[in-house]
């Protein structure tokens, strides 16, 4: 027997591990730390067990509306999905099909290079600069496509709309997806791109700033025809992408905005306070704007520090990866978790 051939064989992306220890702090998958607002709870106490006898809508209007809504565009210009991940892998297999190399940075989400894998498309990884910058230069070039996340990962540093804009300006023949996962902690979307050009796609998610990782949902906004042509895949794929409950307990996040905005700003308060700490334990990093800080020890190696707050159950993300082997992805938590954090790395490092 021998099938190999007719199998699609892929390396996987490993996600930051799930661990479920009792007392454990969790910095390692950029969750947020807060619950979602009282009103998404409520929505799914609220849930009509009959309504689970039937399919969802499949085009998730209600949600899409609200998105719609809320961002000031058309619903036409809105495309749900389950997670961002899965938006994403959808806008890969749409948009990235010129047999061109597509484009992604060296140093950023390490979900890409994975799909690019499993949908066989071709990739060049444009190195970042020595201070982890993107270089626009580097994305005027052929391309089959470009993906970029703002602010990016695992980095947290943001770029200017305006920069984004001339990489969009440059490749009026390629698709340009931004992906604004962490756009929220500070950060100027590039969505009012989508008005000016019709080759750039935003992508989001309610999975960091929104807390609902666990409920699975993210969205795209672009002009109307990439979400025709986003959705012509989905029916293509999946009619049904969106659960019931994540459609209910989405529109609820939507429209609880004050609760949203405070609890967004309650992370951001708390990264400043932990660049100060860092900073005074010896860390280094780039300057974040997301929930999480890139940091790397003047002294220690980062994957004994990784492993030694471990020990402490306290679990921060590590990527055994060039150029970045010596750095910590550490989540903004709380402050209690936070100052945690803190008190087991004045220990270990002294
Ligand atoms: C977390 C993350 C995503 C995916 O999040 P979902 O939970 O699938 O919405 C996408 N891109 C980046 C850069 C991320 O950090």
């Amino acid at each position: 027997m021998n099938y190999d051939a007719c199998v699609r064989t892929v390396e996987p992306y490993v996600p930051g591990e799930q661990p479920n220890q009792p007392g454990m702090i969790k910095l390692n998958t950029n969750e947020c730390p807060y619950p979602p607002a009282p009103s998404v709870a409520e929505a799914i106490r609220q849930m009509d067990m009959d309504k689970l006898r039937l399919y969802p809508d499949p085009e998730a209007k209600e949600l899409t509306g609200a998105l719609a809504d809320y961002y000031h565009v058309k619903k036409e210009q809105v495309f749900v999905g389950v997670g961002s991940d899965d938006v994403l892998s959808m806008a890969f297999l749409t948009f990235f099909n010129s047999g061109r190399p597509i484009l992604f940075p060296d140093i950023t989400y390490s979900f890409y290079d994975v799909w690019a894998n499993l949908y066989r498309i071709p990739f060049e990884r444009p190195k970042l600069d020595e201070n982890f910058r993107i270089v626009k230069e580097d994305y005027k070039k052929e391309n089959g496509g470009i993906v970029i996340p703002n602010p990016n990962a695992p980095t947290g540093i943001l770029e200017g709309v305006d920069t984004f804009e001339e990489i969009v300006k440059a490749n009026p023949d390629s698709i340009v997806i931004i992906d604004e996962a962490y756009i929220d902690f500070g950060g100027e979307s590039c969505l009012p791109l989508i008005e000016k050009y019709e080759n750039v796609l935003v992508v989001q998610t309610f999975s960091k700033s929104r807390a609902m990782a666990g409920m699975r949902i993210g969205f795209a906004i672009g002009n109307e025809k990439l979400i025709r042509y986003l959705n012509d895949v989905k029916f293509s794929f999946n009619s049904y992408t969106m659960n019931q409950t994540a459609l209910a307990a989405g529109v609820k996040s939507i429209e609880e905005d004050a609760y949203f905005k405070e609890s967004v700003a309650k992370v951001i308060r708390t990264r400043e306070a932990a660049k100060l700490r860092l900073r005074e334990l010896g860390f280094t990093f780039p300057d974040s704007y997301s929930n999480f800080i890139f940091a790397t020890h003047r002294e220690k190696k980062a994957s004994d520090l990784f492993e030694q707050l471990k020990t402490r159950n306290i679990y921060v993300r590590y990527f055994d990866a060039e150029r970045i082997c010596n750095y910590l992805r550490i989540s903004i938590g709380t402050d209690e978790e936070m100052e945690a954090v803190f008190r087991a790395l004045q220990e270990i490092l002294q």
